[in-house]
């Protein structure tokens, strides 16, 4: 049987596309740690190298935070389908927008609370929000 939510959607769909999502992140955290053991076996140890290679692995330890966070994130709304809550602001209660999910599948917040939480965050105040990346 399939669930239906609130706003008439199919929690089925965003079952899908999370899973769809939670696979092509996992895919490209392997594309790049395989791409960093291939750089690191041909870089000359001389000390502009060095730094040059602290840099990417900089970045490549920061995607990767962002990319774990992503999967974390996708987890807790895999999850909420499994509660039936999925689709549902977890601030006002209210339901979250079919364009929204849409866009942001494992959106926690409706526009609006979004909104608030990171005009909070703006202010310096610790919030537990996802910087939501636009990709
Ligand atoms: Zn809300």
């Amino acid at each position: 049987m399939v669930k239906t939510m609130k706003n008439g959607l199919k929690f089925d769909n965003y079952r899908k596309m999370l899973e769809k999502k939670a696979d092509e992140v996992r895919r490209s955290m392997s594309a790049q740690k395989a791409a960093q053991v291939v750089s690191r076996l041909d870089v000359p140890s001389d000390e502009g190298d060095l730094s040059q290679q602290h840099h990417e692995e900089w970045i490549f330890l920061n995607r990767n935070t962002i990319d774990i966070k992503l999967l974390r994130e996708i987890a807790d709304a895999l999850e909420r389908i499994e509660h039936g809550t999925y689709g549902v602001c977890l601030e006002c209660d209210e339901p979250i927008s079919a364009k929204r999910l849409e866009a942001v599948p494992w959106a926690r917040y409706c526009v609006s609370c979004q909104e608030n939480i990171a005009a909070r965050a703006a202010l310096g105040e610790p919030v537990d929000e996802y910087e939501e990346a636009d990709r």
